[in-house]
């Protein structure tokens, strides 16, 4: 993306988007609204349980359900298996249950055939469920594209009961990539960036009010949400943030863009010890960087990274197990600054020497506030 050419506004958003405990079992309901065929691909992790839930669910209908168990990973070539197999049954709609691995892969399939999509998140831990984008991976597991839907899904299902299944790491996880949103959002709008709408346009006010929303709600709900779900329990606080991670983030970023905070978390996937933290727990980190970056005011850095540290989002390069050696640094900064990357939507020239001396910067900043609040002796 670049600097828009025009003052056209564009905005995409999924179809529908439910949310509430409960929702998956009602599947059949929503899905038979578009025919009887239903093909729904599951995350490897939870076939076992869903399949025999849905098999309940469908059993004594009209609907005639294929069930396919996805593979783990988002290739050209799981893409073109699930098109393949689906294709066979000629079902009127295609259904993504798991993480956004299972749902980029769903996606890319159903736009394929042409089909009308719907997805159901297992996690409250990423932007896939709502965009009309799937990124792909190699066989082993670097990120090498996006591929660009024309359309957004057309239902988004989130089961609350489902979500509080999952381990509370990933909602955290998924605070951690809302709280991005924003601060991303501010950075393109000063820069006049285009968004990731079709060709790229201005953001709407509308997109603008979604990214502020998803802030606002993880600052006041956010703690409140992570203490509800460690207990099991759905409240209005963890309903709230459910939104704000699913709905409001992935809305949000695609209809204003990232920037800088992205960038540092896709630098940091250079490095080999980040791979066992989530894309939330590095965007986090990231974002602080970019507001350190953008040298925003003392006050709004400290809300931030207060918010991390109230729920267990690294801050630090520690937090992250990356040694602040040079040349680790200086890898993460060059894949960061990568020419034609996200961090050239700042509103300044970014260049690897200066997201280097940010990430060591805001190392030093969130060492000593881990030290002065009483997190770290
Ligand atoms: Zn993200």
């Amino acid at each position: 993306m670049a600097r828009v050419e025009t003052t056209t506004r564009g905005f995409g958003c999924p179809g529908k988007y439910i949310q509430g405990p409960g929702e998956l079992k009602r599947l059949e309901e929503y899905t038979s609204a578009y025919g009887a065929n239903v093909f729904v691909l599951i995350d490897k992790r939870l076939y076992d349980t869903i399949s025999e839930q849905l098999k309940k669910v469908y059993e004594n209908t009209s609907s005639k359900l294929v069930l396919d168990k996805f593979t783990g990973e988002v290739t050209l070539g799981e893409i073109d298996r699930v098109t393949k197999l689906a294709a066979e049954s000629k079902p009127s709609v295609l259904v993504g249950i798991g993480g956004g691995k299972t749902i980029d892969t769903g996606k890319a399939a159903a736009a394929n055939l042409q089909i009308p999509f719907i997805s159901a998140p297992t996690a409250a831990s990423t932007d896939a469920p709502t965009s009309a984008l799937s990124v792909v991976y190699t066989e082993e597991g670097e990120q090498t594209h996006c591929i660009f839907h024309k359309t957004s899904p057309d239902i988004v299902l989130v089961d609350t009961e489902v979500i509080l299944t999952a381990p509370v790491r990933f909602l955290v996880s998924g605070m951690g990539d809302a709280l991005s949103t924003y601060f991303e959002a501010r950075a393109n709008a000063e820069s006049d960036y285009a968004n990731y709408v079709g060709k790229g346009y201005r953001r709407t006010k509308a997109a603008m009010a979604i990214a502020k929303l998803c802030y606002d709600i993880l600052i006041e709900d956010g703690l409140e949400a992570k203490l509800a779900a460690e207990r099991g329990v759905a409240t209005e606080a963890l309903e709230n943030v459910i939104e704000a991670n699913t709905l409001l983030s992935g809305v949000g970023f695609e209809n204003t863009g990232c920037a800088a905070g992205h960038a540092v978390n896709e630098g940091l996937t250079v490095l080999a010890e980040t791979h066992h933290f989530f894309h939330g727990e590095k965007v986090a980190f990231g974002t602080i960087c970019q507001l350190v970056l953008e040298n925003r005011p003392k006050a709004e850095i400290e809300e931030v990274v207060r918010f991390c540290l109230s729920v267990g989002l690294p801050t630090t390069l520690k937090d992250l197990h990356v040694e602040p050696t040079y040349e680790k640094l200086m890898a993460v900064a060059n894949r960061a600054a990568i020419e034609g990357g996200i961090a050239h939507a700042e509103p300044f020239k970014v260049t690897p020497e200066i997201i280097y001396n940010t990430i060591l910067a805001t190392d030093a900043l969130t060492t000593l506030y881990k030290k002065q609040w009483g997190y770290e002796a």
